[in-house]
């Protein structure tokens, strides 16, 4: 398949335009680079390597294109930093110098580059690597979000779940922020699908799972389904009220879908039961204990007769 092709089959699963960051120090040769790659990517432009390591954290861009010889901050110097910071480093970087010295070209794979292009830019030959590596950078994203979401009902899986919380309490730990997370069960599922039918029950899952998704409304709040019937939200930043809260609405959105359930022993209409802990992450402390206490409490609402949320704080 040539680059174009590829390219073209991998936007069209992707939904969005590709993002590309041009760093280097001459204004002309971003401008012929600009030029070559406008009309198909978002481009994003820096003239020093200071600027172009902070629009790669604000852009996420999927390639950099990166001048080595600048004032300031180096080429090398911003790969190094970019493939050293777990944010950026699984962005490709392509080299684009004046350099012709292989010891050089041989450096920059070194360093992480997946490419090395020569000055003067032959267009024909910037656009085919460019596009070659856009291409496997959008295949890699779309394999991975495929990797990481539950087929059934579209949201995160067990192992989006694991990196997400991976990430949260890294991040609740280093701000001193607490974290909360709500396990949701629905309330006498097997007995739905005994009476309804599986396809009935699959259904029911991915209404539910659409309605917590609803639920959720900062941007890194996050649902994935955790084991059969059983979702689990993770809410960096959030203490026991918010959450409280949280858990409160997704009961109440659980109810308005109305999805009756004649044999459940708890409504006449489908309901979750759900369990909320929150911690501030410190220290001695690991994610395990927040799921651990976070089941405790589900477990105490399905004891005191279901359809409703128990929370606790830990640590
Ligand atoms: P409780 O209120 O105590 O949670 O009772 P329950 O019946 O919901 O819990 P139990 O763990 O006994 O049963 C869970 C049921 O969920 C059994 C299983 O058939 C059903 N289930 C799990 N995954 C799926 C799925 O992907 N699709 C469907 N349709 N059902 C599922
Ligand atoms: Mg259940
Ligand atoms: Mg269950």
């Amino acid at each position: 398949m040539n680059p174009s092709t590829a390219l073209d089959a991998c936007l069209s699963g992707l939904g969005r335009r590709p993002r590309l960051l041009i760093v280097d120090d001459q204004p002309s040769n971003i401008r012929i680079l600009h030029e070559l790659f406008r009309l198909d990517c978002d481009v994003f432009m820096a003239t020093s390597g200071e600027q172009g390591i902070e629009l790669c954290l604000k852009q996420s861009p999927d390639l950099v294109i990166l001048d080595i010889v600048m004032d300031g901050v180096s080429g090398h110097e911003v790969c190094r930093r970019l493939k050293a910071d777990s944010r950026t480093s699984e962005v490709p970087v392509i080299f684009v110098t004046g350099l012709t010295k292989e010891s050089d070209e041989a450096y920059g794979f070194e360093i992480g580059a997946v490419d090395f292009i020569s000055k003067p830019i032959n267009p024909v030959i910037v656009n085919a690597r460019v596009r070659t590596h856009l291409a496997l950078k959008l295949q890699s994203d779309i394999l991975r979000s495929i990797a990481l979401r539950d087929g059934l009902t579209g949201v995160g899986n067990r192992r989006k779940f694991d990196e997400d919380m991976r990430a949260a309490w890294w991040h609740c730990k280093r701000e001193g922020a607490p974290l909360s997370l709500i396990m949701l069960d629905v309330d006498f599922f097997k007995h739905y699908n005994d009476r309804y039918g599986h396809h009935a029950g699959d259904e029911c899952l991915i209404s539910i799972a659409q309605k917590i998704k609803f639920g959720l409304s900062r941007p890194y709040d996050s649902v994935a389904r955790y084991g059969g019937e059983e979702f689990a939200c993770l809410l960096p930043d959030t203490g026991a009220e918010g959450a409280a809260r949280v858990a409160e609405k997704l009961l109440e959105l659980v109810r308005e879908l109305a999805i009756a359930h004649a044999d459940s022993g708890a409504s006449p209409m489908v309901s979750v039961s759900l369990g909320v802990a929150t911690v501030v992450p410190v220290e001695g402390l690991d994610s395990k204990a927040l799921i651990e206490a976070a089941d405790k409490q589900l477990y105490k609402s399905k004891h005191a007769g279901r359809a409703c949320a128990s929370s606790t704080v830990i640590g």
